[in-house]
């Protein structure tokens, strides 16, 4: 890696806090020395109230030659606003009202947002194409709402959103509201969770089923939404956000009942990591060895 770097290296990085446990500037580096791309990804811990002045250090960098910074952000959108009013936003970013993955260009900053984008991703690596499909998703958080509002861009014609009466679950009414305006051809509705006669009848005629609460992941493993499994028909395309553990309660439950398509979050991560990655780079992120190396 230190051999690697020269005087023309160009950086991208993670800010946000914490930043630590992340496995992106191993999986990152690792990809830019496959492909031979001169680049190096690095972890910066920035509190939320100095990300103004972090953003504005990366732009400056932006216009010396040879350097080329991206940002991976947990900060909402509205933060990246405050400090880039200027910035574009792709349409995902625009929806879900966050974005993850900022380039900066020719001293411009364009904001994207990956999750939803490789959750899509991650389904067609398993032959399913969101397009003309009824989802039902649990869930109204930041997962979720990013595999709502991609799946509506990449063609879902009904989305059924199922949350819990918590503070998510105005998430859920503002997703429908601004689908219904951006994408109207999309028929997106809001149950509570709490209803379970109304989510096994929308499981019924879905085609595919989707986990994107943190039901699932650890302290809550062990435990499903979906207590009924007589729902998970073979047909039935099943698939969680969870990726730890990898294989949760809910698919193993479905694999259990005979769907042919049930799968857990790690291919989601890995596949919006691509996105960033051809986002960065405009390259493809040499996935295979990635996944070998990173996710098995
Ligand atoms: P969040 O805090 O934004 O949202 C949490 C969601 O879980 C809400 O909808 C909330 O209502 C629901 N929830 C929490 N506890 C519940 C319970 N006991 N019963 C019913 N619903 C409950 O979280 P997030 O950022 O959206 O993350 C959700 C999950 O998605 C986490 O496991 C996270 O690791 C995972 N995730 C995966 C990827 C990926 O690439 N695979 C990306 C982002 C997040």
């Amino acid at each position: 890696m230190e051999r690697r770097i020269s005087g023309r290296t160009g950086m991208f990085c993670l800010i946000g806090t914490p930043v630590g446990h992340s496995g992106s500037p191993a999986m990152y580096n690792y990809s830019f020395q496959k492909t031979g791309l001169d680049y190096a990804y690095l972890a910066y811990d920035i509190p939320l109230e100095k990300t103004e002045e972090a953003v504005q250090a990366l732009e400056y960098l932006s216009r010396t030659e040879g350097i080329i910074p991206a940002i991976e952000s947990a900060h909402a959108v509205a933060a990246a606003l405050k400090i880039a009013p200027e910035m574009k936003l792709s349409d995902a970013a625009k929806l879900i009202g966050a974005c993850n993955t900022v380039v900066v260009k020719d001293g411009k900053l364009y904001g994207n947002n990956t999750d939803g984008m490789g959750f899509v991703r991650n389904l067609k690596e398993n032959g399913v194409d969101v397009k003309g499909k009824k989802m039902t998703i649990m869930g109204a958080g930041g997962a979720a709402t990013a595999v709502q509002v991609q799946s509506a861009l990449d063609g879902a014609v009904k989305i059924s959103i199922f949350n819990r009466a918590d503070e998510f679950y105005a998430n859920a009414e503002r997703t429908k509201a601004k689908i219904k305006e951006m994408l109207p051809e999309c028929d997106v509705n809001v149950y509570p969770l709490e209803d379970t006669e109304k989510l096994y009848a929308e499981i019924k005629d879905s085609d595919i089923l989707v986990n994107a609460t943190k039901v699932g992941m650890k302290p809550l493993d062990g435990q499903s939404l979906i207590e009924d499994t007589s729902v998970f028909r073979p047909d039935l395309v099943v698939a969680d956000v969870v990726y730890n553990p990898k294989e949760t309660k809910f698919v193993q439950a479905a694999k259990a009942a005979g769907c042919k398509v049930a799968v857990g979050g790690i291919g989601m991560l890995l596949w919006q990591g691509a996105a960033a990655f051809k986002l960065f780079t405009g390259e493809d992120m040499p996935t295979d060895e990635v996944y070998e190396l990173f996710f098995k």
